[in-house]
């Protein structure tokens, strides 16, 4: 079994590459200062088919698959996390419902212009109350002469709040089963939808160009038929789409390791002290041994995920399993970085300062680390 990238994937990934290289690396510092939201290179993005990486052709994908995918983000992400964070929260948790549960009429209004980088998707779960607790949705959706008027308050969103933004998927509570448990449904909600309000971007640790927002909905009507899959099964769905989106967070994790990486691997070999290079100093080269292969590890468990994914067998452990290992490494890869920087690391005009605050949501967003051992743990049969 050889661990190679056919020649169309090492191809795409050096698109990718050349992109980011040459399209977004000359804006990093810029947007992370003002933490503008990068129009120019999301609608890049989008004309290049990154917005619709896995997506059939027929509905305005690229007919690529989640490996492509992966590679994408982790190529994004190697240069700047809030670019590969739009992409991938656009595509996991904003685009994914419709593909994989969203009617031909759906697809068809709907999956169509966000592959084709038309608008931004974004999926709303978290809530105050239920961030872990997913099921925990106090949001509720209530039907009434053929419309679901939703209440509610979501937390944390990414993508809901530019010009490009069109559309929101929202977990809401549409009713109560007989074992009393809550009946979960997925409704898509278009911006602009009277009550459908969108709170000032947060102001965040990392990601500062990606946008972050709250959404709350008072009395906020569409139609019964914005119901995305089956009423009730919006549990379901978002736990089978958090599958792939955590494989697509692993690959950005990769991708955040591999700029920091990359940083203090070229530092070491230019910062002299004690008359030499730092990295001739074993002290130092054994951290970026321990980082070039903690960072092997990573992606390969993220591609061997993505493959799964792509073949249609269960992959519920390993994306986990992926996502944990390559979040926490990304801390530690990224925490060894700025130590090779020493002082100079802890400027904030120095990129491994940025890979680093970067790198700490990717423990938390998608399931925190403490939630993937809950769930590898349950793979396990505990
Ligand atoms: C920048 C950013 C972007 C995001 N984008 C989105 C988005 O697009 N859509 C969306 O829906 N959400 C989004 N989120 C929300 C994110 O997924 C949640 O923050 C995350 O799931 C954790 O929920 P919480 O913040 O409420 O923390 P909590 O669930 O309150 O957890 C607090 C702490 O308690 C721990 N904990 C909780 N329960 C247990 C347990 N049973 N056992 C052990 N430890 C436990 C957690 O691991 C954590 O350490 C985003 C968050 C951020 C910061």
């Amino acid at each position: 079994m050889l661990f190679e990238l056919d020649e169309e994937k090492r191809l795409f990934r050096q698109t990718v590459r050349d992109f980011a290289e040459q399209e977004i690396r000359p804006h990093v510092e810029r947007l992370w200062e003002t933490g503008e939201f990068p129009y120019d290179i999301v609608r890049k993005m989008g004309e290049l088919g990154l917005l619709g990486i896995p997506w059939p052709e027929e509905y305005g994908g690229a007919g690529g698959d989640y490996l492509a995918y992966a590679i994408a983000v982790e190529e994004l992400a190697r240069v700047d996390g809030s670019c590969a964070i739009t992409v991938e929260a656009h595509i996991s948790l904003g685009s994914a419902p419709f593909y994989y549960y969203g009617t031909e009429e759906q697809k068809r209004d709907w999956l169509v212009p966000l592959a084709q980088g038309k608008m931004l998707g974004a999926f709303g779960l978290t809530e105050p109350e239920a961030g872990s607790d997913a099921g925990n949705t106090k949001t509720r959706a209530e039907l009434r002469d053929g419309h679901w008027v939703i209440n509610g308050t979501k937390c944390f969103i990414t993508n809901p709040g530019t010009e490009m933004s069109g559309v929101v998927t929202i977990t809401a509570v549409t009713g109560i089963r007989p074992s009393g448990k809550k009946e979960i449904s997925n409704i898509f909600i278009p911006k602009g939808t009277p009550g459908y309000n969108i709170a000032p971007k947060y102001r965040k640790m990392g990601w500062h160009a990606s946008d972050t927002r709250e959404l709350n909905f008072v009395d906020c009507k569409v139609p019964e038929s914005n119901l995305i899959g089956k009423r009730g099964e919006g549990f379901k769905q978002f736990l089978d789409c958090l599958d792939g989106g955590r494989i697509a967070i692993a690959a950005l994790a990769v991708g955040t390791a591999q700029g920091a990486f990359e940083e203090a691997l070229r530092y070491a070999k230019e910062r002299v002290q004690f008359g030499q290079p730092i990295g001739k100093f074993q002290g130092v080269s054994f951290k970026l041994a321990d980082m070039a292969t903690e960072i092997e590890l990573a992606r390969n468990m993220a591609y061997k995920a993505a493959a799964m994914r792509d073949a249609g067998v269960p992959h519920t452990k390993e994306a986990s399993m992926a996502k944990l290992f390559a979040s926490e490494m990304c801390m530690r890869a990224a925490t060894q970085a700025v130590q090779i920087f020493g002082g100079y690391g802890f400027m904030e005009e120095y990129p491994v300062s940025r890979f680093f605050r970067d790198a700490k949501i990717l423990e938390i967003g998608e399931g925190t680390s403490e939630v993937q051992r809950m769930v590898i743990s349950r793979e396990l049969g505990l």
